[in-house]
């Protein structure tokens, strides 16, 4: 395979790196270390099947070159995170729109086959009360910049399906349910990084809300293959996958998990989401997938327990 890997230098993009590598692959990864960096993959500097260039996926012109000889294109570039999301969305906006057009033009040019990562999020919040006005419940509203990144990733699925269609090119959309695992930064928001980093200085840990929300952490040790998977599996082609965990746990049992399995004293403190986040702003109840699709295609059963993940993110912590 010669693949790219879009948002290579990123959490999930450099263990795809990595995965790709010890098989046997050419990989070229492509980054704008907004949020990855370029530590993600000193591991693989001075691979001859390696490359690493720097530059956005906002660049037509760079992107398509990057491409052309590839056989196979995984983006996963994106502005993630809910603070990137909220504090910058016109560029956010920018780069899931108009970065995963030139990304899936250029793999449809290139005739590469492509898979665009996409979330959870779009499923919204699924809350089924009677339907109102509220702005909250308008995906992508400009009163709540927090759903736009859901809107946009719905976009992109929508990219990748109408181009998969047309060009008759293998296409897999994977919607991450909250991947965790080593290289992943608290910096933007994402709870399993900032807790133990949080728990390592003996800092409170900040539990946003009431902690009685609901998740289920997945692997990036799991997904990493599946994602390959999906993309050799033809009867994956043109479907939406999701892919995920199967441990149910509430944020503050993780809290106390993430305290167990550090031995920390820190304290557990409970930050209004209004404070954290901005006026107006709510969070899902719960958020669980259903992998059943996966597990029919490629057999997907997500093997690594939670405690195991939390356990390599203290030994990789900084
Ligand atoms: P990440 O922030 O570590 O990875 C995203 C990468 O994209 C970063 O390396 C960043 O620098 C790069 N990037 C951003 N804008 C770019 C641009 N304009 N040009 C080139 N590179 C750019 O986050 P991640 O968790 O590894 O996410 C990877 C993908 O998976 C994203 O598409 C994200 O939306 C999706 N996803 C992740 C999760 C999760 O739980 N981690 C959940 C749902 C969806």
């Amino acid at each position: 395979m010669k693949a790219v890997v879009t948002g290579g230098a990123g959490f999930i993009g450099s263990h795809l790196c990595d995965h790709l590598i010890a098989h046997g692959h050419q990989v070229t990864a492509l980054d704008d270390f907004s949020t990855g960096s370029s530590a993600n993959l000193t591991q693989l500097s001075g691979t001859p099947d390696f490359e690493l260039v720097h530059g956005s996926i906002l660049d037509k012109r760079l992107v398509n070159e990057v491409i052309e000889g590839s056989d196979t294109v995984f983006h996963l570039a994106a502005a993630v995170g809910v603070h990137t999301i909220v504090d910058k969305p016109l560029q956010s906006l920018r780069t899931n729109l108009h970065g995963t057009e030139n990304v899936v033009e250029a793999a449809v040019a290139h005739k590469a086959r492509f898979l665009v990562a996409s979330t959870s999020e779009v499923y919204g919040k699924n809350d089924v009360d009677g339907l109102t006005e509220d702005a909250d419940r308008i995906l992508g509203s400009p009163l709540k910049s927090r759903w736009s990144y859901a809107a946009t990733k719905g976009l992109d699925e929508l990219v990748a399906y109408v181009y998969g269609a047309e060009s008759g090119l293998p296409c897999v959309i994977t919607r991450f349910f909250n991947i965790v695992g080593p290289r992943q930064t608290g910096r933007y928001g994402m709870v399993v990084p900032r807790f133990v980093r949080q728990a390592l200085a003996d800092e409170p840990i900040t539990i946003y809300g009431e902690g009685t929300q609901r998740r289920c952490f997945g692997s990036v040790f799991d997904v990493v293959p599946a994602m390959v998977r999906l993309l050799e599996t033809p009867a994956a082609h043109n479907k939406a996958v999701n892919l995920g965990g199967k441990e149910e746990i509430s944020i503050k049992g993780l809290a106390d998990r993430v305290l167990d399995l550090t031995g920390s004293q820190s304290e557990i403190s409970y930050i209004p989401y209004e404070d954290a986040y901005g006026e107006g702003y709510e969070d899902m109840q719960r958020r669980m997938p259903d992998t059943t699709l996966a597990a029919r295609l490629i057999g997907y059963l997500p093997e690594r327990r939670l405690d195991d993940v939390i356990r390599s993110i203290i030994e990789h912590n900084p």
